[in-house]
C-alpha cells in the first residue's frame, strides 16, 4: 500500500471513536489529569488510559508529570479545525470548550471550583459547569 497514506489514516483512526473524540473535547479548553478524563468518561482508568495512549501514539496529545499525576494536553489546536468541519458536516455543535466541574473528580481543578463554587463538599454526581479560570 502506498506508505504515504499511513500517517493521516493513523490520526483518523484515532479521531474515529466517541470516548476519544469526548477526550479531545475536553482538552479544548486546556490540559486535564487522568483522574479527570476518567471521571468525564465515566470508565476505568485502564480504558481510559488505553485511549489516551491511541491519541498519543497519533501524535494528538502529549502528557506531562507533576508528582503522581500525569495531565495530558493537545499537541497541535488545529485538530479541533478537522473536528469542527466534521462536525458541521453532520450539524453537530462544537465540543465544550470550559472544564467540566466534577463531583466525582478528585482532581485540582474540580476540588478548587467546588470549594469555590459550593463551600461544601458536594453530594450530587451532578455536572456543573463553571466559567474558566482567566
Ligand atoms: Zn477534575
Amino acid at each position: 500500500m502506498d506508505t504515504s497514506y499511513r500517517l493521516p489514516t493513523q490520526v483518523l483512526k484515532a479521531l474515529a471513536h466517541p470516548a476519544r473524540l469526548k477526550i479531545l473535547n475536553a482538552l479544548r479548553d486546556d490540559e486535564e489529569c487522568v483522574c479527570h478524563l476518567t471521571a468525564l468518561l465515566r470508565q476505568r482508568q485502564a480504558y481510559v488510559s488505553q485511549q489516551l495512549m491511541f491519541l498519543r501514539q497519533a501524535g494528538l496529545i502529549e502528557d506531562r508529570k507533576d508528582g503522581l499525576r500525569v495531565y495530558y494536553r493537545i499537541k497541535d489546536p488545529r485538530v479541533f479545525d478537522v473536528l469542527n468541519v466534521v462536525n458541521a458536516l453532520v450539524g453537530e455543535k462544537d465540543g465544550i470548550a470550559e472544564h467540566q466541574v466534577l463531583a466525582t473528580c478528585p482532581c485540582p481543578r474540580c476540588e478548587k471550583h467546588g470549594q469555590r463554587v459550593g463551600g461544601r463538599q458536594w453530594k450530587s454526581k451532578s455536572l456543573v459547569r463553571v466559567a474558566p479560570t482567566a
